[in-house]
């Protein structure tokens, strides 16, 4: 089978590899569509330490069950919800499996969804990982879910009512999630701010109820107190691997404000918070990684319901066209991208 294989560095490259086969409890599935993350778009760019290579990446995907092993009885099209928990520790028995100490993911510890097809594990099996795509929902939306789940993760501690103003950092796919979400909680303000401008053009296609401003001039941060009379935001998040926008965001925040730092920052770029700022506004401060079974299962809902209309901001490409894939992501001229193995 095709898989796009990451060799370390910044090294990747289509490569034919044995199909896997399933073992006793286990399953394999075809990989119907499976979508780039914004993490394996740092590793395509960047590199990953976290990786142990060589090893296929990917974890965002619509799986179509081919072969069962001993004891497994599935069929049909899934999800899998791709951060695994041990089950025993304090964070997977508190439900918080994203939190688990010994985590294993798809696509980090496991292979990855960019091949034609794919091992699932015991694990994710016995302990539901796997959810049951409807019918009327596409390959191609059933494979973007998980990153909204992400998004419901860190919208959990936020706690965002009727009337709250919500600043969102970074018109990406998952900043217009957010803000889809935000106004879903009955978000009376949703200002997106981008520094590139093909971007804001494309958030205010998408979301069109936002705001959407460019915080690469210095004159948003007036734009935003002037668009919340003053007061700043209720709720800040970031979901773009700049540092600055954690230390500009805490100052945009209102008193008794919620900010999450959704999206994670390139090593070397760790800005300082003012935390006197924090204590002084008694702000809330939040972090996010991965998300859980229950809101991957949350996530497919809205998608599956009609809610959330995932399926406008993908553009599709062959497996064999992940380089293209990737650049067009680089170069800003796709919101989010999938590939068809
Ligand atoms: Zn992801
Ligand atoms: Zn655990």
């Amino acid at each position: 089978m095709k898989a796009f294989v990451y060799y370390g560095g910044k090294d990747f490259a289509i490569t034919e590899l044995p199909k896997p086969k399933a073992g006793k409890e286990e399953a394999v599935a075809r990989i119907l569509c499976a979508s780039i993350c914004g993490t394996d778009l740092r590793t395509y760019r960047f590199g990953s330490e976290k990786l142990d290579p060589p090893i296929t990446i990917g974890h965002e995907a619509c799986y179509l069950i081919e072969e069962n092993g001993k004891g497994v009885n599935l069929s049909g099209r899934y999800i899998l919800a791709p951060a695994i928990g041990c089950g025993r520790c304090r964070s997977c028995e508190k439900g918080r499996t994203n939190m688990c100490d010994s985590l294993r993911t798809i696509g980090f510890q496991y292979p990855g969804t960019f091949a034609e097809y794919i091992r699932i594990p015991t694990e994710a099996i016995e302990r539901g990982h796997l959810i049951r795509v409807p019918d009327h929902v596409s390959d191609q939306a059933a494979s973007v879910v998980e990153p909204v789940a992400c998004a419901i993760n860190a919208q959990s501690y936020l706690n965002i009512a009727i009337g709250d103003s919500v600043l969102i950092y970074g018109a990406g796919y998952l900043g217009c999630i957010h803000a889809e979400l935000a106004l879903m909680q009955g978000a009376e303000k949703v200002i997106i701010a981008e520094v590139s401008e093909k971007r804001r053009m494309k958030a205010k296609a998408f979301v069109p109820e936002a705001h959407v401003i460019n915080s690469g001039d210095k004159a948003y941060l007036d734009q935003v107190r002037a668009i919340t009379d003053g007061i700043g935001v209720d709720v800040v998040i970031t979901a773009c691997p700049a540092g600055i926008t954690h230390r500009q965001g805490l100052e945009l925040l209102n008193k008794n404000g919620r900010m999450s730092l959704f999206g994670g920052l390139p090593g070397d770029n760790n800005f300082h918070l003012d935390s006197n700022l924090i204590h002084y506004k008694e702000a809330g401060v939040y972090g996010a990684h991965a998300s859980t079974v229950e809101q991957n299962r949350q996530a497919l809902e809205l998608v599956s319901s009609g809610r959330l209309n995932a399926e406008k901001y993908i553009s599709k490409f062959a497996l064999e066209d992940a380089d293209k894939a990737f650049q067009s992501l680089i170069d800003e001229s796709v919101e989010k991208a999938v590939l068809i193995p």
